[in-house]
């Protein structure tokens, strides 16, 4: 029986093998640590992606998008486009980045009647009522109206205004003669749609439009707000609180309601004095 020696040519496909094996792992090593790093970039794209009017939760409407189109091609003012390769939303969905091109609020609202799909909730009717992401003025230090300026353009521009933004009056103690009107949205009326980001008047936008999951809190459900409360009930639920005596004041008389000023005493106690 012929004995199989190892030939040169064995030798070198055995190397040629780990070689392959040493590429493959390495490829898959790299690719790995490509796919990881690149997750969480795609992630924070995700996030900021801003959604047709309508669109359903995340996570539904990328089960629900069938990446047609027809919410695109039906947008009168190019808003919508689809991602490609890179932009950061799944590829293939609509999305719109409202620097550059702000949803205009249809009142027909065009992109949700060609939805085939669902993905975008026919139950929206009036276009008041979508909520595409909430704006947040991120920015206050380059902002020309929290320097004392006015600018007011992100203000004027707003399809809500008055109701998703407001100005609010304060004093500004920089000039202690001038006021402050602080652009201040609201976010159970701001509709997302970006005019006021498109609108800014900074290289940078101050004001810019966030998915809802970035740009709101959320309280605990156990959180009962008292004074929420009371006016429901028509008054206090809770009796009054025992006098407490704080350390440091024993001595001093506490009344719901009345009003004392203290001045710290050299021996650390403090002095009473009724206005
Ligand atoms: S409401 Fe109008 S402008 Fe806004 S995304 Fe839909 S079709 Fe485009
Ligand atoms: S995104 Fe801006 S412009 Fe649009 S409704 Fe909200 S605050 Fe107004
Ligand atoms: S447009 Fe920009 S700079 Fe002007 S008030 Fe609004 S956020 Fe500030």
């Amino acid at each position: 029986m012929a004995r199989h020696h190892k030939t040169s040519g064995d030798a070198v496909d055995q190397n040629r093998r780990a070689m392959l094996a040493g590429t493959v792992k390495g490829a898959c090593t790299v690719g790995l640590l490509g796919a990881l790093l690149a997750i969480p970039a795609r992630r924070r794209a995700e996030a900021v992606a801003l959604r047709p009017p309508g669109a359903v939760a995340e996570t539904d409407f990328l089960a629900a998008c069938v990446r047609c189109g027809l919410c695109v091609k039906d947008c009168p003012y190019d808003t919508l486009r689809l991602s490609d390769l890179g932009d950061g939303p799944a590829t293939g969905t609509p999305f719109f980045n409202a620097r550059k091109v702000p949803c205009e609020m249809c009142e027909t609202i065009p992109c949700v009647a060609a939805c085939p799909t669902g993905a975008l909730d026919k139950g929206l009717k009036d276009i008041k009522n979508a909520k595409m992401g909430v704006a947040v003025l991120v920015g206050q230090e380059a902002c020309l109206n929290f320097l004392g300026l006015r600018c007011d353009v992100c203000y004027r521009v707003c399809p809500r205004i008055g109701e998703a933004i407001t100005l609010e009056l304060s004093h500004n103690v920089r000039t202690a003669k001038h006021a402050f009107f602080i652009p201040t949205v609201h976010s159970s009326k701001c509709t997302g749609c970006g005019k006021c980001e498109r609108a800014c008047v900074l290289d940078e936008a101050a004001i810019k439009v966030l998915p809802h999951v970035l740009a709101t809190g959320q309280l605990g459900k156990h959180y009962r707000l008292g004074w929420e409360e009371k006016r429901s009930a028509g008054g206090s639920l809770v009796e009054p609180s025992p006098e407490v005596q704080v350390r440091g004041m024993e001595g001093v008389e506490m009344s719901p309601g009345g009003t004392y000023k203290l001045e710290k005493r050299p021996d650390g106690g403090f002095k009473e004095f009724k206005p």
